[in-house]
């Protein structure tokens, strides 16, 4: 599987970037008239490909459109927008957990102003590439999350990790089954009352406890999506 940057015209050769041709030929020993599976994120679509020429890098002609296998269950990350390591850790590890979608939020006590959302890209494409996912999640700018619950998508579910406690995850999340759900993790310095308050009362959110110990960000982001996957993954 490999993710290329251009859009995978029906016989056009597909060009991979120096690094991924490098990969291909001493990594994976491409032979010509090997095929694989690539994927371009843009157009979603997949393409059994063979490989053509392996003399200056790869050059790979697509042979046939493969249909992506239907996607998983629909869950989505809102993380807060925390330091760099451990938003780059949160969203490798989103993606490798099968996350649709991954929501930057501002909340009142985001300390972290600047991220560089091409870097957040590339570590979305590459642990879907490792994982072996037939997609690979989007990753929205950050909005303020009061903007993000004032347009909230009608029939999702809100996990709301709350580290002041909540109800155990797993009994919400199966109860409510293969309902899409979110994932709400907040910042460095938590929620503030006002926030908490507000999540508390809407009528689709869960407030559930990730234990008795505070985790980080990143952590209860991989504690709370291996809760999901645990209930109603697949
Ligand atoms: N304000 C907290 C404190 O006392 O230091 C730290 C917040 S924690 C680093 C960041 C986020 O991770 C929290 O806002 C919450 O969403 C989630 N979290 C951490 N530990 C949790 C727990 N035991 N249960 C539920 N959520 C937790």
């Amino acid at each position: 599987r490999l993710h290329v940057p251009t859009p995978l015209a029906p016989d056009a050769a597909v060009l991979p970037t120096l690094d991924q041709s490098r990969y291909l030929t001493q990594v994976m020993r491409l032979k010509i008239g090997d095929g694989l599976l690539v994927f371009n994120g843009v157009d979603g679509e997949w393409r059994c490909v063979i490989a053509e020429a392996l003399k200056k890098g790869v050059v790979l002609r697509a042979a046939e459109q493969v249909r992506p296998q239907t996607l998983g269950p629909d869950v989505q990350l809102l993380i807060s927008v925390v330091k760099k390591s451990a938003l780059e850790f949160a969203v490798e590890k989103a993606t490798e957990l099968g996350v649709r979608r991954i929501r930057l939020v501002v909340t009142h006590r985001t300390q972290v102003q600047h991220v560089r959302m091409d870097r957040l890209d590339a570590i979305a494409i590459e642990a879907a590439e490792q994982t072996g996912r037939m997609d690979v999640p989007m990753i929205d700018e950050p909005v303020k999350l009061g903007e993000v619950l004032d347009d909230w998508e009608a029939g999702r579910r809100l996990m709301f990790c709350d580290e002041t406690g909540g109800a155990p995850a797993g009994p919400a999340l199966q109860a409510a089954g293969g309902d899409p759900w979110a994932v709400l993790i907040g910042p460095e310095g938590g929620f503030s009352p006002e926030e908490r308050e507000r999540l508390r009362a809407l009528p689709f959110a869960t407030a559930v406890s990730l234990g008795p110990r505070i985790l980080r960000a990143d952590t209860a982001a991989v504690s709370a999506l291996t809760l999901w996957q645990a209930a109603v993954g697949d």
